[in-house]
């Protein structure tokens, strides 16, 4: 199972304090909280923090080392990212096949994801401690993100997973408490509706038995599309009720 504290975000000797705020706080709205910072330039600064909006605890927390080896040391799996496609020998995936990996990974797995430097991403001896690389499919001609860009996009993508996981796994009881009105209309519901529609309409003259413009099959696809649960099948036929009583107080 997937939990947001088991992904470690690690930053590569990042050489502007404003991108590791920006990576914070990118991280932080999707509710990642592990950053790792590998010889990083002295970024608390001022911009730092102002790009980090709040994000304040990820940064206080961050676990600053020395090498990549370093951070990656409790890690299961290891996974770079990179602006362009390197060499084949980096089983390359785009970010949502990324997210997929983290189904399959086995219980108690830690994964990291690493990020290069803003001017010459990852070297090839770090490429080499990954397992894969995740590339963005941005524009060939234009394909490099700032930093904290690409930690958002990959951000968002666990976030996704984590949502996906979590809404796979809600517990039963939130299904009993799916009120009977929110439940869609089933057959005879709506063929009793389309009947009730039919004699309103015949009672308010709107449709004319002999000239029925293929009215009812137009409403009956107009209906349809909209997946009708119980209670909106319910105003409905209170509806065509009221417009009945009308019509025949009118005829009366
Ligand atoms: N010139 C460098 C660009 C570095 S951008 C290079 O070619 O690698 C800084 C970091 O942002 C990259 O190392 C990578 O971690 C991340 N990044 C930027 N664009 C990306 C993309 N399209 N896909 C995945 N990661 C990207």
């Amino acid at each position: 199972m997937l939990d947001s504290k088991d992904i470690k975000f690690v930053l590569v000797e990042t050489s502007n304090g404003g991108n590791i705020g920006a990576a914070a706080r990118a991280m932080k709205t999707m509710g990642l909280s592990q950053l790792a910072l590998v010889n990083p330039c002295e970024y608390r600064t001022y911009e730092c923090y102002s790009r980090a909006a709040g994000a304040f605890d990820v940064l206080d927390n961050a676990l600053v080392c020395q090498t990549l080896e370093e951070a990656i040391a409790d890690c299961t799996q290891v996974i770079g990212t990179s602006a362009r496609l390197r060499s084949l020998s980096w089983p390359q995936l785009d970010p949502h096949d990324f997210t997929e990996l983290f189904g399959t990974a086995p219980e108690g797995s830690k994964i990291a994801v690493v990020f290069g430097r803003e001017r010459s991403g990852l070297s090839n001896a770090e490429l080499g401690l990954c397992s894969q690389l995740v590339v963005i499919p941005s524009v060939a001609d234009f394909s490099s993100l700032n930093i904290s860009a690409a930690v958002q996009v990959l951000a968002y993508e666990v976030r996704r997973a984590v949502l996906a996981q979590d809404s796979a796994s809600a517990p039963a009881v939130e299904e009993a408490k799916v009120k009977s009105g929110d439940l869609p209309a089933d057959h005879e519901e709506l063929e009793r509706m389309y009947a009730h529609l039919e004699s309103t309409m015949l009672d308010t003259g709107y449709l004319n038995p002999d000239n029925p413009r293929m009215m009812m099959p137009r409403f009956r696809r107009l209906f349809n599309r909209s997946s009708l649960n119980r209670s909106e099948v319910q105003l409905l036929r209170g509806l065509f009720a009221s417009l009945e009583k009308m019509a025949r107080h009118i005829k009366a």
